[in-house]
């Protein structure tokens, strides 16, 4: 085979040129590294693509080969060569390309983002092969009489008769049978092995489906004609469809289309919302093989999902963030639920937002994008009013409730109890008394947010961060919720000596201590991070919970998202006040979108809903509007807001974090790095804002001090163009090795 070698760099120097292997290594350097090809070249020839083992400084690593090239900046002979080639096939183009575009687009190290997009097994160089199983089969027409004398083989030949379509040979030592019993029926001619691949066997033929989807109602049919117009090209279109009004069903639809055609859809989901229910309402719907991939998965088994998708064998995908890099063989749409999701931005290393990334791989694949959401992104939904996504409504909900007004409730001048207003505990009683279940929501966990000394004013404050301690109780101490950070509870005021310290405010262990309190007979669930460590105790309450006793549920966003909770006809928010006055522009934005997914677990199934909404702010005109005309009025008006004061969607930002224990350190760095920005923009004509150094909102965290630099462009072009150079000029500048920074494009918090 001939290598696909271009000349993409030229050799400077004398000698000829020479052939290079461009390889993406595990370094957060922003370049490739070059290494001579070893002999003897791969079947399938050099390609990008390939993974190889190479010498890197004193250790050897695994990367990828990016480019071929003849000829490098540095002589012949002081590039090593590669040690080994892993592959006999590159990993799949699609997967290359993706990895391409993210590390280009969020300015990250192509091998990092390579590293972070390949499951574990291939990262430590395993082969990209499906695991085989062996299976045992019976072998017909035989003259059983043969095992007259041999009581267990006849036993077992009737075992795998019962099970024509295989059975491994676990299952067989499971029912009590050896192996050497299994041998001598195979010499026999009775049984017979076949090697099978683990996950995801050929579909059944014929009919696809394994229980019949329903039939559509006006908007549904509405929505899925339109997708049904252009299959087979690119169809970016928004799904805004108020809570439990039929989404999912529409996915299954189009999955189904599209499978009927054998091709794949990838279905991403936010990271609460990947749930055995929402698994097996796949699965019970196709017989096609729907794979997950999910934080439960172990690494070969996770390799294997890849694998199955990569081969085309997988036809359903359904994963969290991570998943938007699984390579397809045969792409057929990608499907986005709960697009406005918070948890499909990455944090830190790669910052990537998935839903941003299956934009572009749905264009880059030439596939309809389904973007579905009840509370769209102001990126979407803005795409979706000027036109450039197809805006597909649905209003109403198959259960003809309509979902639940906010009921603003005036927390001023009012006594609580646990955070609860006395017309709120009225509700919360009769509710009970009508056989129903409440959901109170409290976005804070922990007992009070404040531990504060009544003698001086001295409060509670974590020792590394800029924020206060939280009060727990369930164990008795003071955590920090930033740092982790945690220490015992004072007997005292340090400040003054005082025994009077008072706990403020409420968390969802004092409101679950109330209510318990004000209920004595009925159950209290507490729904939050540290109530639900255990990995499957959240899967079991949300059982108990759907068998629908009366009871009580206290909980944080973890409860108020994606899941269906049939009997719950109130839901009682503590405190709607977190995002009305926050200093980050999408704060409310975020928290008008949590209210209404919150609100929407109300009444879901045959009972009507209500939902009371506690504030100091009754009179604040977004509130009002999201209660009395509901989020997509709301985010329409939020939208020229932000049109008005060019904020995103109407500009493109990215994000400059700078960090160091030495406050000086990070700021002076920086200050350098904005006035060197701030030069070049300017002689290079490009209107690009370039804003601060500043204190980020909380400057210390676990005693480092973070400073920001923020840029702002009306084109995404020159918001590239700005954040690449200054990444250039900070991977350049010496001083910048001292002090951790890191760009974030399009960052979804100024945190
Ligand atoms: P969403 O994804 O918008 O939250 P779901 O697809 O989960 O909504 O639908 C909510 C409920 O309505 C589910 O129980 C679903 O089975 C049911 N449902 C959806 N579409 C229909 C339909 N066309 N006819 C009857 N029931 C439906
Ligand atoms: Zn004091
Ligand atoms: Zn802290």
């Amino acid at each position: 085979m001939s290598d696909t070698f271009s000349s993409q760099t030229h050799a400077q120097g004398p000698s000829a040129p020479f052939k290079v292997l461009r390889v993406a290594l595990p370094s957060p350097l922003r370049r490739l590294f070059d290494y001579l090809p070893a002999h003897p070249t791969p079947t399938c020839g050099w390609q990008p693509g390939l993974r190889v083992r190479v010498p890197f400084g004193r250790r050897e690593v695994i990367g990828i080969v990016a480019e071929l090239a003849y000829g490098s900046e540095l002589p012949r002979t002081q590039l090593k060569s590669i040690s080994e080639v892993l592959d006999d096939a590159p990993l799949p183009g699609d997967w290359q390309w993706l990895c391409h575009f993210a590390a280009r687009y969020y300015q990250h190290s192509l091998g990092d983002t390579m590293q972070l997009a390949m499951p574990a097994r291939l990262r430590q160089g395993h082969p990209m092969a499906g695991r085989t199983q062996t299976l045992w089969l019976p072998v017909e027409t035989h003259d059983v009489t043969q095992l007259q004398r041999a009581p267990k083989q006849a036993e077992l030949y009737a075992l795998l008769r019962q099970h024509p379509h295989g059975l491994p040979g676990r299952a067989i030592s499971a029912h009590g049978f050896t192996r050497d019993q299994l041998l001598a029926l195979q010499k026999k001619g009775f049984a017979h092995s076949q090697e099978v691949i683990l996950t995801a066997p050929q579909p059944a033929s014929g009919n696809l489906l394994a229980s019949p989807s329903l039939p559509l109602n006006r908007e549904q049919a509405t929505a899925l004609a339109v997708l049904h117009e252009k299959l087979d090209g690119y169809h970016p279109c928004l799904l805004e469809g108020v809570t439990g009004s039929g989404k999912t069903e529409i996915y299954l639809q189009l999955i189904e289309a599209l499978a009927a055609k054998g091709k794949q859809s990838l279905v991403l989901v936010p990271e609460i919302g990947l749930t055995p229910q929402t698994l097996a309402r796949f699965r019970s719907r196709f017989r096609v093989p729907v794979v997950a991939l999910h934080s439960g998965l172990t690494d070969p088994e996770r390799l294997d999902v890849w694998e199955a998708a990569a081969n085309g064998r997988a036809l359903v995908i359904i994963g969290t963030r991570s998943a938007i890099f699984t390579p397809l063989a045969n792409p057929g749409a990608i499907i986005v639920d709960e697009e406005h999701d918070g948890s499909y931005k990455q944090h830190d290393g790669l910052r990537y937002h998935a839903r941003d990334l299956a934009v572009a791989r749905a264009h880059y694949h030439n596939i309809p994008l389904l973007l579905g959401s009840a509370t769209p992104s102001f990126e979407s939904l803005q795409q979706a009013l000027a036109g450039a996504y197809r805006h597909l409504r649905l209003t109403q909900r198959p259960s003809r409730h309509p979902p639940a007004k906010l009921e603003l409730i005036d927390l001023r001048h009012q006594r609580r109890q646990g955070g609860l207003l006395p017309g709120a505990i009225r509700a919360i009683k009769s509710t009970l008394k009508a056989g129903k279940q409440v959901l109170i929501f409290i976005n804070r966990r922990g007992f009070a947010p404040t531990l504060a000394c009544h003698g001086c004013g001295w409060i509670a404050e974590c020792n590394q961060c800029d924020s206060r301690m939280t009060l727990h109780r369930q164990p008795s101490l003071l955590a920090c919720h930033h740092c982790d950070s945690r220490r015992a509870l004072p007997d005292a005021c340090p400040d003054c000596g005082s025994g009077d310290l008072r706990a403020l405010g409420s968390g969802t262990e004092r409101t679950e201590e109330t209510l318990q309190g004000l209920f004595p007979n009925v159950t209290v669930h507490r729904i939050d991070r540290d109530s639900t460590r255990r990995k499957d105790s959240f899967e079991q309450l949300l059982k108990e919970i759907q068998r629908g006793e009366p009871c009580l549920l206290v909980g944080t966003q973890m409860l108020a998202k994606g899941h269906h909770l049939p009997h719950v006809t109130l839901v009682v928010v503590v405190n709607a006040d977190g995002g009305l006055y926050a200093a980050d522009f999408r704060a409310l934005e975020h928290s008008a979108q949590l209210l209404e997914q919150v609100a929407g677990r109300a009444g879901r199934a045959a009972h009507p809903g209500r939902v009371l909404v506690q504030t100091l702010h009754p009179d604040d005109p977004h509130l009002g509007q999201l209660a009395e005309h509901g989020y997509s009025a709301l985010a329409r008006n939020l939208l020229e807001e932000r049109r008005i004061a060019k904020l995103p969607p109407f500009c493109f930002m990215a994000l400059l974090r700078f960090e160091s224990p030495r406050e000086e350190a990070a700021l002076a760095l920086a200050q350098q790095a904005a006035q060197a920005l701030r030069q070049w923009l300017k002689a290079a004509n490009l209107p690009v804002r370039c804003l601060g150094p500043v204190p980020a909102p909380m400057e210390r965290r676990q005693n480092r001090y973070h400073i920001h630099i923020m840029l702002a462009a009306d084109k995404r072009s020159q918001r590239h163009a700005a954040a690449n150079w200054l990444v250039q000029w900070l991977e350049a500048n010496r001083e910048a090795r001292k002090v951790r920074w890191s760009i974030d494009i399009d960052p979804q918090s100024l945190a």
